[in-house]
């Protein structure tokens, strides 16, 4: 790799800034959707489980289901919420051996957004937004839940080298997106839990609508 014979420079400009209020905007919008859902699934379920004049071992059932595939959906939400989805940081590992181009760069104390997005060098890329290398992390795998949860539906695969994401202003490896009703980036890290997430919805969706058939064919009788 052809980089700087000179040490890297050790007082390098900050990381770029996040879009925090985008990203507040768009968990929030996110929770409230995912929330009214949940609620609404909730209420038709139960209410119209108490519209039968017997209860029975089903509606218990599906009563306990719907509340438990909530939990697990809010749980699911936390856990996108607070795990890093890899963010690449700094460190000697990742900033060295910078790239002779970037030295002389911030040397001259020119601003860094007169520079291209990415310098690349023997197939590996660096950020010259976070200032960073991006290794490539792993292989297209056709076999992963990741794969069928976020690339089938969109039509793209997972980053190799992993996304500067414009948004959370940060390099992201294995990157599938960034979430707008998350306010996150969706990396190999933190799908599983979308993907159960997603799961969990459909299952409230189902269990409403299961009760909502039990109750119509057993007031007919
Ligand atoms: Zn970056
Ligand atoms: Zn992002």
């Amino acid at each position: 790799m052809s980089s700087a014979t000179m040490d890297p420079p050790t007082n390098l400009p900050p990381m770029p800034k996040p879009n925090k209020q985008k990203r507040v905007m768009q968990a929030g919008t996110g929770f409230l959707l995912g929330g009214a859902a949940a609620a609404a699934f909730i209420a038709t379920t139960i209410g119209s489980l108490s519209l039968l004049d017997t209860g029975s071992a089903v509606t218990s059932v599906l009563s306990v289901l719907v509340i438990t595939e909530s939990v697990v959906a809010f749980g699911c939400w936390l856990a996108i919420m607070m795990v890093d989805p890899g963010t690449v940081k700094r460190s000697a590992e990742t900033t060295e051996p910078m790239p002779g181009k970037i030295v002389s760069h911030l040397a001259s104390g020119e601003p860094m957004d007169s520079l291209p997005m990415l310098v690349v060098e023997d197939g590996e890329i660096f950020c010259t937004q976070c200032l960073v290398w991006r290794r490539k992390t792993s292989l297209k795998d056709f076999t992963t839940v990741a794969h069928w949860t976020c690339c089938v539906p969109r039509r793209r695969y997972v980053e190799l080298c992993g996304h500067h994401c414009e948004i959370c202003n940060r390099c992201v490896p294995d990157f599938h997106g960034h979430s707008n009703m998350l306010g996150t980036c969706i990396s190999n890290r933190n799908i599983y839990f979308l993907a159960v997430l997603l799961f969990m919805g459909g299952l409230g969706f189902m269990t409403a609508l299961s009760s909502v058939f039990i109750v119509f064919f057993q007031r007919d009788k």
